[in-house]
């Protein structure tokens, strides 16, 4: 069944790879959850900025020891075993010091940390996605009101890769965090948006028109619409990419699972009779047909190409072998400029072509049918073949066709 609520990163888990989605939301298998460090990381500078914020909303600054600490004994509570390192070269201390400094240059950037009036930190908001029965769930980092009466929503970011505000990333949650503080506090109508970079010592800010709203609505309702449609037909294809490393659900993922087992197999010295590793011998077999297919196709556009040449050398049509002959037939085509080839003049001549009288108005070219059954069958004005003259390519085509004899066959 389809989770009664979306987020910001359900929905983003959903087009990353539905797979995924269905595992997480709907099936939520008991598996060994993995974890990436930043991710971590990220969790402990948030769990921190929103203690120091509360604090500092009562006038009470956190000294900055007190915040090292705790951010450092969160990261005691991290079960080493499920992080995924992405790189060689970083150790888990590398992201606990990356975290740590990034958090102290907050401190000293951000101190007394009395933003406005704070309104919430890590605050859980929810509303119906306008003309829809979709309730989607928001977690605000922080929320404000500033001395100007306007609001502030804020998003803190420890990521290395710094969005800007047209794309897409950025446009998705901060447009859904912006639509459930106007759900929920209709009485403020100037809403800014920040993402705080820590990394970068960053803040990346705009506003949202009600247009730009209409337009996220309607992205995230045909989201919605294709997870309805995807949990009706049971499509929830898996889509592989590096994400893959940190997904706790590899092991039982259609695209991943045989993998797994073949190594468990392996280790095992299995005696090759399960179906998993009969799977693997036809896979084996259909791979060796595979590469042998494309050996011979290139050995026949080789063989194609001399045939050709000595057609053209010795100035015959028919080649006898044993077994059979070869036609090679060499002559002259026209064919009109494919859109392959030239983007623009196709276009432009499909705007000839469909301009022509008589044309359906919702003419789309196909050039060999055209040529075949218009301009070859001589259907044509003059006028009308000088016009299309700027679009016919001509040039030499040689068509080689193998003719096994019938003896050969009947004999065999
Ligand atoms: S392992 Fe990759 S493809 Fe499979 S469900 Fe996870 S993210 Fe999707």
């Amino acid at each position: 069944m389809l989770p009664k609520s979306f987020s910001h990163s359900s929905l983003g888990t959903y087009r990353n790879c539905p797979r995924q989605f269905k595992f997480q939301y709907i099936e939520k298998p008991v598996v060994r959850r993995k974890i990436s460090p930043q991710a971590f990381l990220g969790m402990a500078v948030h769990k921190a900025l929103s203690q120091l914020y509360k604090m500092g909303a009562d006038g009470v600054v956190w000294p900055e020891n007190d915040v090292v600490e705790f951010y450092a004994k969160e990261w005691d509570k991290v079960d080493l075993e499920s992080l995924v390192l992405p790189s060689d070269y970083y150790t888990v201390d590398d992201y606990i010091r990356i975290g740590r400094e990034a958090l102290v240059r907050h401190y000293h950037k951000y101190k007394p940390f009395k933003h406005g009036v704070l309104i919430g930190a890590e605050l859980s908001l929810q509303f119906t996605l306008p003309g829809t029965q979709f309730i989607i769930r928001t977690i605000i980092d922080r929320l404000s009101k500033k001395d100007d009466g306007s609001l502030e929503i804020c998003d803190y970011k420890t990521g290395q890769h710094m969005l800007r505000t047209h794309d897409l990333d950025f446009r998705y949650q901060m447009g859904l965090y912006l639509l459930s503080v106007q759900a929920s506090y209709p009485q403020f109508n100037d809403i800014d948006l920040v993402q705080i970079y820590l990394r970068q010592d960053e803040e990346v800010a705009c506003r949202m028109s009600p247009d730009e709203l209409d337009e996220l609505t309607e992205q995230v309702r045909l989201t919605l619409a294709a997870i309805v449609a995807a949990e009706r037909n049971d499509n929830f294809p898996p889509t592989e990419s590096a994400l893959c490393a940190y997904c706790s659900y590899e092991e039982l993922c259609p695209a991943r699972r045989h993998r797994f087992t073949m190594e468990v197999l392996e280790k095992e010295d299995s005696d090759g009779s399960t179906p998993e590793e009969k799977a693997a011998e036809k896979a084996e077999a259909m791979i060796g047909v595979h590469l042998k297919i494309k050996e011979l196709e290139a050995e026949k556009r080789l063989l194609k190409e001399d045939l050709i040449e000595l057609a053209r050398e010795l100035d015959v049509s028919k080649i006898f072998a044993k077994s059979g002959r070869v036609d090679v037939r060499i002559g002259q085509e026209e064919k009109l400029i494919t859109r392959t080839v030239d983007q623009k003049a196709h276009a432009d001549l499909n705007a000839l072509v469909g301009g022509w009288e008589g044309m359906d108005p919702f003419f789309e070219l196909n050039g060999n049918e055209f040529m075949k059954k218009v301009y070859l069958a001589g259907r044509l004005t003059d006028e009308q073949r000088d016009q299309l003259e700027e679009y016919i390519k001509r040039g030499e085509r040689a068509v080689v066709t193998p003719r096994p004899s019938r003896k050969r066959f009947d004999s065999e």
